[in-house]
């Protein structure tokens, strides 16, 4: 009640302080400008225009420049209040918005807006771990280096990304596969709290007893219910790791495809393991090699689990004791940066005939149909998914993605395009949808696919929500209709996976 009160009187007083002709011509074509305007009277050094230096920064704080979009103006809050607020104005004036945390997910518009308001969540950068050290509070415009780097001299993790420059708000609400999520699910099973803005502009923190629906939907129903501004999230002591690269040649590839299918099927054998094994096909060089990131949650480099990869030949191998954050920092020197990204997502069973159709298909049609798209680079990562990976999500009380326990272990495969000209849009993103069709025919034809898609790894069209465990889309867009009646995350706020599209 206070809260509304308070909240009336704050729109009042910015509308008051707009002149009223202004007010009066507030259209849906003209409401952006008219919210950039009392943003700007609210807010004047978090608001920027183009033209300016940190409008270009802001709207370039993405991965890759198929995000770089073209909103009307960029806000940038310092605090959760300021978010209510900017909901508040955005709202009364019917303006549409969009709101970037770290900007890796490479779908145009998912998190930049073309005329809306741009919310830039950079500054929302608290990190502070709990005084009993069993949770570590991290704002949305953190990335995974930060909080591994933050969390190293206490010895302890977090669940997060596998490269360090990703951003944390986008991996959580999405689900997030880590390299310890064959021992303790998705990281957003890990999350104990989420601190959120809703629609009305009230600040709540959704935990397992209180807003307990919604801190369900949070693990993986994406930004259609709220903008999150902290995450509390379970820590791990985890001081030592071994953790590296190794690049296997194409020869190799009998070996390399019977290995990872053998961490496939019996990879629960030891939950401490993780492996991100990958075919990588580089068109400048016209070189296709097998790359893994392995990883041992341990200080004994030498496991049985990671044994039939690491024997395998290699051109380079730099597996080996380190720590999570060491590795990351050395990794992200590896992950190209300002070229044009695309991802789509497949799955299957952990099977080697899986496996063998994946690659074959894939490295076939790359070679035949787009290998002279200048400055190409294709990949798949399989990602083996062991049943105690899921089984550990339901132990923690259950997650909307509720994927099929019976028929695990999984590989959710992402393919990776990236490419330097933007007259190259339009092939890459019809080749990216053919061959996944292809494959996924395939797939299925043989018995070996997979319902579940992983929505972070995703491409624009690709069905997620009707691919949860049954009846959880319904329950999501019931959640969405409790806490956002007028579906303003949802109308206000298009980009990203809505629950209401699928
Ligand atoms: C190089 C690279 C490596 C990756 N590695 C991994 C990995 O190891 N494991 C894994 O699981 N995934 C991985 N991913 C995928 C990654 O999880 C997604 O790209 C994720 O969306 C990134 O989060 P972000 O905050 O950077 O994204 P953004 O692009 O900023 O946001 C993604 C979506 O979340 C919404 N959003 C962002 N912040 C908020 C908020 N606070 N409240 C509400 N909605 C919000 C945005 O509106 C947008 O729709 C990787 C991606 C890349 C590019």
């Amino acid at each position: 009640m206070k809260f509304s009160v308070l909240s009336t009187l704050f729109l009042a007083t910015v509308a008051t302080a707009l002149p009223s002709s202004e007010v009066e011509r507030s259209t849906s074509f003209n409401a952006t400008v008219l919210a950039c305007k009392a943003l700007k009277l609210v807010y004047s050094t978090q608001v920027f225009f183009p033209g300016e230096a940190n409008y270009t920064a802001e709207n370039e704080h993405f991965w890759t420049p198929t995000d770089y979009l073209s909103p009307t103006c960029v806000f940038t809050p310092k605090c959760t209040t300021d978010v209510s607020s900017a909901i508040l104005i955005l709202t009364g004036l019917k303006a549409t918005f969009a709101v970037r945390g770290g900007g890796h997910m490479p779908i145009p518009g998912y998190a930049n807006t073309i005329g809306g308001v741009l919310i830039g969540l950079t500054d929302l950068n608290e990190i502070q771990l709990s005084s009993d050290n069993s949770y570590v509070s991290v704002g949305p415009g953190r990335r995974w280096e930060e909080v591994y780097a933050y969390l190293e001299p206490y010895g302890l993790v977090a669940l997060g990304g596998r490269v360090g420059i990703v951003g944390v708000p986008g991996l959580l609400l999405g689900g997030g596969i880590s390299f310890y999520s064959n021992q303790h699910g998705f990281a957003s099973d890990n999350v104990v709290a989420y601190e959120v803005v809703l629609a009305s502009g009230k600040i709540v923190t959704a935990t397992s007893t209180q807003y307990s629906d919604l801190f369900w939907a949070l693990k993986g129903g994406g930004n259609s219910f709220g903008i999150v501004t902290r995450f509390d999230l379970l820590t791990y002591t985890s001081p030592t790791v071994c953790a590296g690269i190794t690049e296997i040649p194409s020869t190799e590839k009998d070996l390399f495809l019977s290995a990872v299918a053998n961490f496939g099927q019996y990879g629960s054998a030891d939950p401490k393991a993780a492996v991100i094994p990958s075919i990588f096909m580089l068109a400048s060089l016209n070189i296709t090699v097998y790359t893994s990131a392995l990883f041992y949650d341990g200080t004994n480099c030498t496991q049985p689990a990671l044994a039939n990869v690491t024997a395998i030949p290699a051109i380079e191998n730099t597996y080996g004791s380190t720590t999570l954050a060491t590795y990351v920092e050395g990794t992200d020197a590896l992950i190209a940066d300002g070229t044009r990204q695309a991802f789509r997502v497949v799955s299957s069973l952990a099977t080697a005939e899986a496996l063998s159709i994946v690659h074959d298909t894939f490295v076939d049609m790359v070679t035949a149909n787009i290998w002279d798209v200048a400055g190409l680079q294709a990949s798949v990562a399989f990602q083996p998914v062991t049943k105690n990976f899921i089984q550990q999500g339901i132990n923690k009380g259950g997650n909307p993605q509720g994927v099929d326990i019976s028929k695990a272990p999984y590989f959710w495969m992402v393919e990776n395009f990236s490419w330097t000209d933007p007259a190259d849009d339009a092939t890459i993103y019809a080749f990216a949808a053919q061959v996944t069709d292809i494959i996924e025919a395939k797939l299925s034809a043989a018995g070996q696919a997979a319902q579940y898609h992983y929505m972070n790894d995703a491409g624009l069209g690709q069905e997620i929500f009707q691919n949860y465990g049954a009846g959880n889309l319904a329950k999501l867009r019931s959640i969405r209709a409790k806490y956002d009646p007028l579906k303003v995350y949802t109308n206000l706020m298009p980009g990203g996976w809505k629950v209401d599209a699928a």
